[in-house]
């Protein structure tokens, strides 16, 4: 990896001996929806780093808000950083496990005079904080002596309390030019279920306060977030050194954002919740569980956090980087097959009728080691409906009347009939093939400018296949105050095609080229031996090239 800001730091830190060479890192979500791609490049970064410099990286939940749902998002989290190809080993941690450890080190601070209980509300609270040209002002609570603080913040704890009428600040400074300084809070009060601790607690710790405590206490060395807490590191820092307990070094890094993509937790909630996709695992979704569902590899995932690196300002990245590198993967790894989305009967006048060839199909030829297959050939079968033109332009190489086109691994054919519906569709083709132009065979040399996919209608298996667009129609979906408005209409279409028998029994997510028309892979949930469903992951068109060139 070429060297960037945070591995400087982390270079200058091995030199100076500040952890006496360890590296340890952590990847901490907090369980209240399920990971998306700017969450992988955290965790590629974490557990990327940490194995670069043979340390260690823990998977900790920051579990200090009690919600209901949080057992569901600490499972598809644990099986998304899986998949991502990380393993944390045995240091999967919680944060709940350490609020009795928090507890204390909050009693510590009251004992020293750093910290006091608030009795003002909430309203109150905000109105004093002052703004960035005033200083806010001192609480009438603050000068409260440490035997006072010490009952009162014990008496939270055995809920004696109503929710919002007491909190746990520390003491700090209202004149601070930092708003973090300005006495935050600590505890809150809230008589509220929590997924591990059951009701043990009704206080919960802030998450400033809880972060560089949960860091501590694991002893991570280098404890990276994104940009938004810079201005929290002061307190981070503050914390820390008033315990003079272990110090981690927090270090920023500017979030992923992603153009066409939102990636706030909560309007992905709002998307699930109002049934404007099928889950948080829909394949139109930012989620790693979406992604994965939609045909993404995590070795493509992987190349795209290397390729972006980290940065120190905010910036939006181009979607179609991240569908150039499942693109890459794919053309090595796919095999290809053939597909017809859009059926159009072909009948072969001239050959023979109940005769079948097996032809000789090449499975992916960036890999010769991936092998050959074979396909069925008959007299009837089924091509792309706009492989065809009954009155073409004249740089339409396809098939037309009278023209010729040739049939990928098969013959070339010609177009001598048209048969139409009673609206004037055309519903059936005539053709005839010529017998010495049988690809690989000696004859084949017989040059026409186009080549099509196909599939023989007798063989072809049927299959749901499910044509997955963006989901927004704008560049920047996270700045429009409703999102849902500027849904994509388009962003699913669903059709049955054919495709080649050598697909029966295809395992859900595995992953295909179908020839001409993209990538696709058999669905994760839906699709089974009986009933074959087929997400398309990108087309072929990869718009990166073009935007690069651009760069
Ligand atoms: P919330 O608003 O719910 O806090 P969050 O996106 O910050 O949402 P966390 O679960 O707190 O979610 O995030 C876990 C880790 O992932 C954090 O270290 C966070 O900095 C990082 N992370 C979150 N979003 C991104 C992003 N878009 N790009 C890079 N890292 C991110
Ligand atoms: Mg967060």
């Amino acid at each position: 990896m070429p060297s960037d800001f945070i591995r400087d730091i982390i270079n200058e830190h091995n030199k100076n001996n500040r952890f006496g060479g360890r590296v340890h890192t952590r990847f901490p979500p907090e369980p209240n929806g399920y990971l998306h791609i700017g969450h992988a490049k955290s965790v590629c970064l974490n557990f990327g780093i940490a194995a670069e410099y043979k340390g260690l990286c823990n998977l900790r939940f920051d579990d200090t808000n009690p919600t209901k749902e949080e057992v569901e998002y600490v499972e598809s989290i644990i099986e998304d950083v899986r998949w991502l190809g990380f393993d944390w080993q045995d240091r999967l941690f919680y944060a709940s496990d350490y609020f009795e450890q928090m507890y204390d080190y909050a009693v510590q601070l009251i004992k020293a005079g750093k910290a006091y209980v608030d009795d003002s509300s909430a309203d109150e609270i905000r109105e004093s904080r002052g703004t960035l040209t005033e200083q806010g002002k001192e609480s009438p609570y603050r000068s409260r002596s440490a035997e006072e603080n010490l009952g009162l913040f014990h008496r939270m704890r055995a809920g004696e309390f109503e929710d919002g009428s007491r909190v746990l600040r520390a003491k700090i400074d209202m004149a601070s030019p930092n708003f973090n300084m300005r006495d935050p809070v600590m505890y809150r009060i809230l008589h509220a279920e929590h997924h591990r601790t059951g009701s043990k607690w009704c206080i919960y710790p802030m998450y400033d306060w809880a972060h560089g405590l949960e860091d501590s206490v694991e002893r991570i060395t280098h404890s990276i977030c994104t940009l938004e807490f810079e201005d929290h590191r002061s307190l981070y820092d503050w914390f820390l050194d008033q315990l003079g307990v272990y110090h981690p070094q927090q270090i920023e890094f500017a979030r992923l954002n992603l153009t066409y993509t939102i990636m706030s937790k909560r309007n992905l909630r709002q998307l699930v919740e109002k049934g404007h996709v099928s889950g948080w695992d829909d394949p139109r979704m930012p989620t790693v569980s979406g992604l994965r569902r939609r045909g993404y590899t995590p070795e493509s995932i992987r190349t795209f956090a290397e390729r972006i690196g980290v940065a120190k300002t905010d910036s939006t990245i181009e979607v179609a980087l991240l569908e150039h590198c499942i693109r890459e993967d794919l053309n090595k790894r796919a095999p290809r097959v053939m597909a017809v989305l859009h059926p159009l009967r072909v009948v072969i006048d001239n050959y023979p009728e109940g005769k079948i060839e097996e032809l000789e199909a090449v499975n992916n030829p960036e890999d010769p080691s991936m092998g050959t297959r074979k396909v069925p050939f008959s007299r009837v079968l089924y091509i792309e409906q706009d492989d065809f033109m009954e009155q073409p332009p004249k740089e339409f190489f396809r098939l037309a009347p009278g023209r010729e086109v040739r049939l990928r691994y098969a013959y070339i054919i010609k177009c001598v009939g048209v048969v139409k519906d009673k609206a004037g569709k055309v519903v059936e083709l005539h053709c005839t093939y010529d017998p010495e132009t049988r690809s690989g065979e000696a004859g084949s040399s017989r040059k026409v400018k186009g080549t099509i996919h196909w599939v023989s209608a007798a063989h072809a298996l049927e299959a749901e296949v499910r044509l997955y667009d963006r989901l927004f129609t704008v560049e920047n979906p996270g700045d429009v105050a409703e999102c849902e408005t500027v849904l994509n209409p388009d962003s699913l279409k669903t059709v049955t095609g054919y495709v080649e028998p050598s697909l029966a029994g295809a395992t859900p997510g595995s992953r295909y080229q179908f020839e001409r028309l993209g990538y696709f892979c058999v669905d994760l949930k839906d699709s089974s031996a009986e009933h074959l469903v087929f997400n398309r992951t990108v087309t072929l068109r990869d718009t990166w090239a073009k935007i690069a060139k651009k760069l």
